[in-house]
């Protein structure tokens, strides 16, 4: 038995389609439908939307830009007792997209905070891409340039994890030749294209040969990068003076040797016997 929703007081992040408007749940539409306030990534491109299901809440725009002056007047209507839902252009909001810091502040003053799930890029090409799914990280948009981005890419070849990368269609050329400096060409690839959407197609299955398909038939449209993880043997073991410096760090915090180790081993994947006996020894070497 469904709660009656939406709830005063409560903030709704509801998932739209990313492409195929037969995406949107009943769920979603009907609280669209009902909510006082909807807070729209872009009211102008929400609005088709909106009126085709005869969304008759009021429209707010919150977006990158506004988030500063817009989020404390969302907790202000929240606090009146108004249901807000929070729609992004296109699929889950607070992923890549607004959201992540008014459900935390919204959290903070003690309003619940429901998602109303859908699609979501990440997730929808991570299961088609045929590379592993048990485990992921996603790393959204990499940081425009320089350093930043030249690091992120360098832990990325080290991942062993599948990773998810979103990009602009007219830099996933640029993005490629990166994974390919970085990674090698022959690393497993898909590149989900319009994922939904009547020309939604897979390029792969390595680096470089989405590297020569788009090079051919320029990108256009949607893209998400799924890429595979570092063979085991490529993964950089991680270095005991590293470790160490982890471990004191923990210890500096107030934790015991025990629980030092016990945490970093969470983190790390490595064994909890590993660290405690690097405790002890001090150091490697
Ligand atoms: N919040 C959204 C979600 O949950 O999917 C992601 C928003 S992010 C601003 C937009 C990026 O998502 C695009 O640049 C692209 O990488 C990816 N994306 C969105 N729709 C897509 C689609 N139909 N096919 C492939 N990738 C898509």
């Amino acid at each position: 038995m469904q709660r009656d929703e939406p709830s005063g007081g409560s903030l709704y992040l509801v998932g739209t389609p990313i492409g195929h408007l037969g995406d949107l749940s009943p769920r979603a539409r009907d609280l669209l439908r009902s909510v006082d306030v909807i807070a729209c990534e872009d009211t102008r491109h929400s609005g088709q939307l909106l009126s085709s299901l005869g969304a008759g809440g009021r429209k707010l725009s919150f977006h990158q830009h506004n988030t500063r002056t817009r989020l404390p007047q969302l907790l202000d209507l929240l606090a009146e007792g108004q249901s807000l839902a929070v729609i992004s252009d296109a699929g889950l909001p607070g992923i890549s997209d607004p959201g992540e810091e008014l459900v935390a502040a919204a959290h903070r003053a003690g309003h619940p905070v429901i998602c109303i799930p859908g699609p979501c890029a990440a997730t929808t090409a991570l299961v088609s891409s045929g590379l592993p799914s048990s485990r992921f990280c996603f790393e959204g948009f990499l940081p425009a340039k320089g350093k930043e981005r030249r690091a992120r890419l360098e832990a990325i070849s080290h991942e062993i994890r599948t990773t998810v990368l979103y990009e602009a269609p007219h830099r996933l050329i640029t993005l490629l030749e990166e994974l390919q400096h970085h990674c090698g060409g022959s690393r497993p690839l898909q590149v989900a294209r319009e994922l939904t959407k009547r020309h939604e197609e897979q390029v792969g299955p390595t680096v470089e040969n989405a590297l020569l398909h788009f090079r051919q038939r320029p990108p256009q449209g949607e893209c998400t990068v799924v890429l595979g993880g570092a063979p085991l043997e490529e993964a950089v073991e991680p270095d005991d003076d590293d470790l160490l410096s982890q471990l004191q760090v923990l210890q500096d915090e107030g934790a015991t040797a025990s629980d030092a180790a016990r945490q970093l081993a969470q983190a790390t994947g490595l064994s909890r016997r590993r660290l405690y006996a690097l405790l002890h020894q001090g150091t490697s070497n």
